[in-house]
């Protein structure tokens, strides 16, 4: 069981010592039972630090935002980020090294195992609870989630494949393999879905079943970009599908202007809707380290996962390829095998 005042003592140890500007994690929410990110920078707010299944959100995010404000501060503190890791979270770390987006020691990982469990989905336990609402959610054990409801005494264990988030019920390594310390126990196999559970689940459709459910879903989308913009690997300045950089000089003909590239309109209609989805999906192909936080943030329940978990399976079967698990193993996109089967890579 991972032992929250652990952690608390290693981030206060960290500020005090002046090792770190701040450390990412986790606090009590002030709106519901579930637990929301915070950035500690002094030693007593350590203890406000919190670790239980309700650490839903990706706190890689966070790197990234950092990483930005520093660049683009007059005087920055260049001292590296503490962050409460999860096994998703240190995979998405991982990432942007192997993608040198910054460097090893501008992060101390403080790794944290998910055990035998992982993160609730608020949208599974909001349905099994019908409409009571949960004061306080914990783990209870190797498959179990304990669950206390305002207004009652006590509290109800649900099994944990009842209600947790479906990534983790796929997840393959539910421990941090990047990290600086790790508490909690390291698991091994869990048994609940196999990997990529959803998306084989999907490819069993036929291509029509299939391109009527994708419609649909495209059809739905507002465009409000929740989805690119929680998702750490979504950090370039500038995103193909909002591009409005086109220099215009007294040379520039009215032929030119009207002719300029659009990649795609932000309007929410089915096909600019699928040129977003399909374009997101291509760019986060060997890049997704399946945290679901693009699902999770989604107000019309688009089910994300299934695109980006397509394309992490393709790269699993045909390069044994998995984003973020090894920081010294280049990025599938920009790399090659001598070997490879495919004549057109020569
Ligand atoms: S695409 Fe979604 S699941 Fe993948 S890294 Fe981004 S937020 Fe996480
Ligand atoms: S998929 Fe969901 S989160 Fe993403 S743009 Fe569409 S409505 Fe917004």
């Amino acid at each position: 069981m991972v032992n929250v005042e652990e952690i608390r003592d290693y981030a206060a140890n960290l500020l005090g010592k002046g090792e770190v500007k701040s450390v990412l994690g986790f606090r009590r929410g002030s709106a519901s039972a579930f637990a929301e990110p915070c950035t500690i920078t002094d030693v007593g707010e350590a203890a406000s630090l919190v670790w239980d299944p309700t650490c839903l959100n990706n706190l890689t995010l966070y790197l990234v935002k950092d990483h930005k404000q520093q660049a683009a501060a007059k005087t920055p503190d260049n001292r590296p980020v503490g962050i409460v890791a999860k096994g998703c979270d240190s995979r998405a770390i991982g990432v942007l090294l192997q993608e040198n987006y910054f460097k090893r020691e501008d992060v101390v990982v403080i790794g944290v195992s998910c055990e035998g469990t992982g993160v609730v989905d608020p949208r599974k336990l909001s349905a099994k609870l019908k409409g009571r609402t949960a004061s306080r959610v914990s783990f209870y054990g190797a498959d179990g989630i304990n669950v206390r409801v305002y207004g009652e005494e006590t509290e109800t264990v649900i099994p944990a494949q009842e209600v947790l988030a479906d990534r983790c019920l796929e997840c393959r390594a539910a421990i941090p393999t990047l990290n600086d310390i790790v508490f909690g126990e390291a698991v091994g196999a869990r048994e609940f879905d196999e990997p990529f559970h959803a998306a084989k689940a999907a490819e069993s459709l036929s291509a029509d079943e299939r391109w009527a459910t994708w419609e649909h879903h495209f059809d739905r989308c507002l465009r409000c970009f929740a989805c690119r913009a929680v998702c750490p690997m979504c950090y370039c300045p500038e995103c193909v599908v909002d591009s409005t950089t086109f220099v215009v000089t007294l040379g520039t003909s009215a032929e030119e202007k009207a002719n300029r590239i659009r990649w795609c309109e932000r309007s929410a209609n089915t096909s600019e809707s699928a040129v977003y989805h399909l374009t997101r999906a291509i760019h986060l192909a060997g890049r997704c380290i399946d945290c679901g936080e693009c699902e999770r943030v989604c107000p019309v329940n688009i089910p994300l996962r299934l695109l980006n978990t397509k394309l992490e399976k393709e790269a699993f079967e045909m390069f044994e390829y998995q984003a973020g698990h090894d920081i010294e193993q280049a990025s599938l996109l920009s790399s090659f095998r001598d070997e490879d089967p495919n004549s057109f890579i020569r």
